[in-house]
């Protein structure tokens, strides 16, 4: 440990020495400002004015009282006080730095100045900036700083570490926890962690029948071994990792409802909204399609149910989602058989080649399709409207079908290459059933 410690000294000394030549520093007091008085601007600071005793150093920071974030998870549990994070420069004055509590607003680096919040030009010879880090309002889209005097994100430590102590202290027993946790690069990148663990400390012994849920936009962590090996051990069926490939990733809050949305919620309404746009995709000519939030006739009931099936398999697509998937796979069997009395209107006699026969509503959707009076276009919005996405389907849906379903398509290719024939062997495959209508019709047209 001791030798380390040299080494980063003589690696501070050596660096410093470089930040200040010394042909600079022979022409009178030398004057170095530090903007920035947390970890990196005070340590900064001291060291200067250690390895120059005779130069002016000046430290240029907003709040005459520091509070570290490090052990603040600590105090958000009701382990620790907040006073005890909080930490003044009084040490560093008696060092002879100079302390200036305002905020420094502007860096004029020909004149070598930097304007402050009172107007004051500071004059330097040399600046060292240490703001440290702040936040991206609008990412998750929503999160402002409205939205966080609601959802506290305390990663800034002070006033936002209290508000999330006293939410959890005033949440029931049986309430639900969540933490949004970001993709890299991160400030503490073990912080959530962390955090998620002590607040399942807390849960544990004062609220146990509450929940923890940790969103991820992220497929892993640091230590994540260690973390979940211990969550297992302590807090299992109370805290809930959900990573990126598990539609973890917080893409969009909703503070009046203190909500958060996740991908595949987007993804869902971004679907629900474009179907609508194109009329819910209605089988020409056939049959009654839900148009009511709640169908009073069983046979829409049944259409409506159809439709989800068709949504879930998309889905499963698009978000490339394994448990949808195998959602999909049943929803679909469920489609072709028992649903296929009532909503196909042809009994389920095909019931062991299920996969094999085209039902009504796809057949219906492929004639309308091929009647419309620009079948590929009018296909390629309907790719567009099942991915959800507002990019073209060219650019969005298509690559992808192509990339990840060549058998199938090269399999309808080589088939019968009419829209029926492509569609039949395209349901072989296994091919979501949404896209099967407008892939039949693009393969025929000769687009795919
Ligand atoms: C919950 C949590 C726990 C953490 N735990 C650990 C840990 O255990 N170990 C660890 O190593 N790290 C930990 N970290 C990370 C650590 O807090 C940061 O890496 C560290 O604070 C960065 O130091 P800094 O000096 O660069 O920035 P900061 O600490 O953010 O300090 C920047 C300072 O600059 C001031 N400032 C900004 N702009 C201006 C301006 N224009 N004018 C004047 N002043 C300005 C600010 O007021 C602030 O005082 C944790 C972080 C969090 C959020």
């Amino acid at each position: 440990m001791e030798s380390r410690a040299a080494t980063r000294r003589h690696f501070l000394k050596g660096s410093l020495a470089a930040l200040v030549p010394m042909p600079a520093l022979a022409q009178g007091q030398p004057r170095v400002v530090v903007v920035g008085g947390g970890f990196a601007g005070a340590t900064c600071a001291r060291e200067l004015k250690r390895l120059m005793p005779d130069a002016r150093v000046m430290l240029v920071e907003a709040n005459p009282t520091f509070t570290a974030c490090p052990f603040s998870n600590g105090v958000i549990t009701g382990l620790r006080d907040l006073r005890a994070q909080q930490f003044n420069y009084e040490a560093l004055g008696s060092l002879g730095i100079s302390l200036v509590y305002l905020s420094a607003n502007k860096i004029d680096a020909q004149a070598r100045t930097v304007t402050l919040s009172d107007g004051t030009a500071l004059p330097y010879d040399r600046l060292v900036l240490a703001p440290g880090v702040d936040f991206r309002w609008g990412s998750p889209a929503g999160y402002d700083e409205a939205a966080a005097a609601r959802m506290p994100h305390a990663w800034k430590a002070g006033e936002q570490t209290l508000l999330l102590r006293r939410q959890l202290e005033s949440m029931e027993d049986g309430g639900l926890v969540a933490i949004s946790a970001p993709p890299n690069p991160m400030r503490c990148p073990t912080g959530v962690y962390e955090r998620a663990s002590l607040i399942a400390f807390y849960l544990k012994a004062r609220k146990p029948r509450s929940k923890l849920i940790i969103l991820d936009a992220k497929d892993s962590f640091p230590k994540q071994r260690l973390f979940q090996a211990a969550w297992q051990q302590f807090y299992p069926g109370l805290l809930e990792w959900v990573p990126l490939s598990n539609d973890g990733k917080v893409v969009s809050v909703e503070p009046a409802t203190n909500t958060l949305v996740t991908d595949f919620a987007r993804h869902a309404a971004a679907v629900d909204r474009r179907l609508a746009e194109l009329g819910g995709l209605p089988p020409a000519g056939s049959g009654p399609w839900p148009s009511a939030p709640e169908p009073t006739e069983p046979i829409d009931g049944l259409a409506a149910l159809g439709l989800f099936a068709e949504w879930i398999g998309a889905a499963a697509f698009v978000l490339r989602d394994p448990d949808l998937a195998l959602l999909a796979r049943s929803a679909e069997h469920w489609r072709r058989t028992t649903a296929g009395q009532w909503s196909y209107d042809r009994p389920p006699a095909g019931w062991k080649e299920w996969s094999r026969l085209l039902d009504v509503t796809l057949a219906d959707r492929l004639t309308a399709l091929q009647a419309a009076s620009g079948p590929a276009e009018e296909s390629l919005r309907q790719l567009e409207a099942w991915s959800g996405d507002d990019q073209p389907a060219e650019s969005a849906l298509l690559p992808q079908i192509r990339r990840r379903l060549p058998g199938a398509l090269d399999a309808a290719r080589a088939a019968i290459p009419d829209g029926p024939g492509a569609a039949r062997v395209l349901l072989r495959h296994q091919v979501p059933s949404a896209f099967i209508p407008p892939l039949a019709v693009l393969l025929a047209h000769q687009k795919l």
